[in-house]
């Protein structure tokens, strides 16, 4: 597994075999083929690595929440809605959506996350490998290849398994 520190370029090397195997994976195998295997090289990813070493995404990204998110986030604070959001919150006019700007101010020295089980849909979610229909997402598979090493290796060993170069 790359370090955190060396995704990035090792992606920007990738890209014109991402863009070559993004075209495969959409021409040759089945859907259902290519969601199983992202699907087990994902549970076998994250059984090998712990995310404590990384915490790119907590570094990088706009964390966009929902309304639930919100709520919750303001009661565990035990804070009311509005100072919360103007604590800890920007509004992002493109989205029309609140976020929690780059880096994270949930993230701790140690890249423990201080509201884990209470953390953002989307922190769950992340890096989204583990959801149905990876086919028609795969452009944007590759462009978190860029920045969780997880999803790099993902990628990777994807191309191992169809025997792709
Ligand atoms: S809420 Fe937690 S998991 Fe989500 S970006 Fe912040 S530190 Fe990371
Ligand atoms: S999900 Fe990916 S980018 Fe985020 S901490 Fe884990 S390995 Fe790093």
């Amino acid at each position: 597994m790359l370090q955190p520190g060396e995704v990035a370029a090792a992606a920007a090397k990738k890209q014109k075999q991402n863009s070559r195997f993004i075209n495969y994976l959409k021409s040759f195998p089945t859907a259902d083929d290519v969601d199983r295997r992202i699907s087990r090289l994902h549970w076998q990813l994250f059984a090998e690595y712990q995310c404590t070493n990384c915490a790119n995404c907590c570094r990088v990204y706009n964390v966009a929440l929902n309304n639930e998110d919100i709520f919750r986030l303001a009661e565990l604070h035990d804070m009311p809605l509005q100072a919360f959001v103007d604590e800890f919150l920007v509004w992002d006019e493109q989205s029309s959506e609140y976020e929690i700007p780059p880096p994270c101010k949930f993230l701790q020295e140690n890249n423990a996350c201080s509201i884990y089980p209470h953390r953002p849909q989307t922190c769950i979610d992340y890096p989204y490998t583990q959801r149905p229909d990876r086919v028609f997402h795969l452009h944007s598979l590759m462009s978190i290849a860029e920045v969780c090493p997880i999803a790099y290796e993902l990628v990777e060993r994807l191309k191992k398994d169809y025997q792709f170069k």
